[in-house]
């Protein structure tokens, strides 16, 4: 099954394949010659699509880039990256649009926001994050997500690293806006930066879930919209908060029927 880029403009939606590439992290562009081609094995879109409405249907690319930079700031100025850690990326009718490397989410210029094509080239502004290749690698197979977030935010970071979490499901069901916003939450095995195996463990796993955590790293979340994205990460590293204060207390979590019940919302 091959996935799609979606057109962002008001003109409707023009779809474009997008398969059988992958990320090439030596030159930092995407490879379609390379072994890691996948064209003819996982390139399978989850039926059970994110819901709300997509940027690329409301947004020119000037206002993405603007809205990416104010985000980013916002995501800054709460602390929840520091340093140059952490990127956003929001899918393009060709391509996407990324963080830069080595930039400070709370300063980021709209203008030197990097943006690749189908291909991997870098179309315009500075070279992309180095972690972009998590982003392709949630993009290639989850036709319904169009903006991704990836943060090193403490919580989540903390409780990836937790020796008796379960790998399948990290976070209990404590409230209501967790379950609709970030629902399941796997965990990808640790991997040291720039290791290829990553990507192959991530795209697995955005198969069967928007929301992941990077062991001894961060979250990577996929939303409809930039908005959605945002907002689900936030509300998983404030849950991961919560679990963390609730550690050793007994505690009520919402039952497999409220979770169910929250399925219509
Ligand atoms: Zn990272």
């Amino acid at each position: 099954m091959v996935c799609w880029f979606l057109n962002y403009n008001r003109r409707g939606l023009a779809r474009i394949p997008f398969d059988g590439l992958t990320w090439n992290s030596d030159k930092s562009h995407y490879d379609n010659r390379s072994p890691f081609n996948s064209r003819d094995s996982h390139h399978v879109c989850i039926n059970e699509e994110l819901s709300m409405s997509k940027d690329i249907e409301d947004y020119s690319e000037r206002a993405l880039r603007e809205r990416i930079s104010m985000h980013g700031k916002s995501i800054y100025d709460r602390g929840l990256t520091a340093g140059s850690s952490g990127n956003i990326s929001v899918r393009l009718p060709d391509g996407f649009l990324v963080t830069p490397t080595n930039s400070c989410m709370g300063r980021l210029d709209p203008d030197r926001i990097s943006k690749i094509d189908a291909l991997g080239n870098l179309i315009s502004g500075d070279q992309p994050s180095k972690e972009a290749f998590l982003h392709h690698s949630v993009y290639k197979v989850r036709s319904d997500a169009n903006s991704i977030v990836h943060l090193h935010s403490t919580h989540s970071v903390a409780v990836s690293v937790i020796a008796d979490i379960d790998p399948n499901d990290v976070l209990p069901a404590i409230t209501a806006y967790y379950v609709m916003r970030v629902g399941r939450l796997p965990l990808v095995p640790y991997y040291a930066p720039g290791d290829r195996a990553l990507a192959a463990a991530v795209e697995a796993m955005a198969k069967d879930a928007h929301s992941m955590l990077l062991a001894n790293h961060g979250p990577v979340v996929a939303a409809a919209n930039l908005d959605a994205a945002v907002y689900a990460t936030e509300e998983l590293e404030e849950t991961a908060k919560l679990y963390l204060l609730l550690r050793n207390l007994p505690i009520k979590i919402l039952t497999q029927e409220q979770c169910n019940d929250l399925k219509t919302k």
